[in-house]
């Protein structure tokens, strides 16, 4: 295919913003599209707000600033994706959804246009099978928060051409971002070794081992981790944990990764961490306070 210029992007929640401001910073045309049309207004507000505090810290000039919001175009209709080079999901972790949008985006995208997933877990494979195009479908796995973090996991579904790998290694290059691939297993590499971590840490408060602050405490100071894990669950997001915890759990059949049963109840409650306001910590005041 010709050089990738313009790229939709689909969810626009923490990842899908950030996807959106680093493909925009590096002078990409952004459409951003999400079910909830709220949410695209909010991510132009967060990614203002990121790219400001870029801005104070030097790392980009105030041109630089306006440009990317310049490139930056709400979407609220998927079809106002057709005519992207490439389309990054980045929707919520739950393969029934992102199977049926990307049926329906089968549908509206050009036929050589590529179509990328941003799932931490689900079978690249497996999505792939639902599009009219599993050739030029790969995974390409950010991490939050995208304008910092230097790593990009990509996947290659078993259908997936060498073109749409090499395509897919170009923009990482282009983002000046780093590349580890990985095969087509549950939950990859990075969160193959990282979710079950989280779990254990999440087992160690439900059995009464540890307080958070003893077990954030002693990730961080004892093995010299940048965030507790608990912290880091918050910040995941405890849906998208539970979600990765699941898929491990099906995809290899090994009563190892059973998710832990309070992070389930906290997902009943609707405690998904930061974005919602609570998770194993409290976010409503200046400093987060542990919940436990
Ligand atoms: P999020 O909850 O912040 O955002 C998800 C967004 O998807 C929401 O705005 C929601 O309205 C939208 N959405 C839901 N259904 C949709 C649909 N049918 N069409 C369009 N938009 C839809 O979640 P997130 O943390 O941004 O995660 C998104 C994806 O990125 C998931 O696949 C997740 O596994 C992956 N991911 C997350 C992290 C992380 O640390 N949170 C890291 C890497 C990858």
């Amino acid at each position: 295919m010709d050089e990738i210029k313009s790229i939709g992007v689909i969810g626009a929640g923490q990842m899908g913003s950030g996807i959106a401001h680093v493909f925009a910073l590096a002078g990409f045309d952004i459409h951003l599209h999400d079910v909830n049309a709220g949410a695209i207004d909010q991510a132009k507000g967060l990614i203002d707000k990121n790219l400001g505090r870029q801005l104070l810290k030097g790392k980009i000039t105030e041109e630089e600033k306006a440009s990317a919001l310049a490139h930056i175009a709400g979407a609220p209709k998927l079809d106002q994706l057709s005519a992207c080079d490439i389309v990054i999901e980045a929707a919520t972790e739950n393969i029934e959804l992102k199977k049926a949008i990307f049926r329906e985006l089968s549908e509206v995208l050009e036929p050589g246009s590529i179509i990328a997933t941003n799932t931490s877990s689900i079978s690249i494979t497996a999505l792939a099978a639902v599009t009219d195009r599993p050739d030029r479908f790969i995974g390409l796995h950010f991490m939050n928060p995208v304008p910092v973090m230097k790593l990009v996991e990509v996947i290659r579904g078993i259908a997936t051409s060498e073109q749409t790998f090499e395509a897919a290694k170009g923009l990482v290059d282009k983002l000046d971002k780093t590349m580890a691939v990985s095969e087509d297993y549950p939950a990859f590499i990075v969160n193959r070794i990282l979710m079950p971590m989280i779990n254990e840490a999440i087992y160690c408060l439900y059995e009464g081992v540890g307080t958070v602050d003893a077990i954030d405490t002693g990730m961080k100071l004892g093995a010299n981790h940048p965030m507790g894990p608990l912290q880091l669950a918050d910040f995941i997001g405890l849906d998208t944990c539970l979600s990765i915890m699941q898929v491990l759990y099906d995809g290899l059949a090994d009563s190892k990764y059973r998710p832990c049963p309070l992070l389930v109840k906290y997902v009943e409650a609707g405690w998904l961490g930061r974005k919602s306001g609570r998770g194993f910590y409290d976010y409503k005041g200046e400093v987060p306070v542990p919940t436990r």
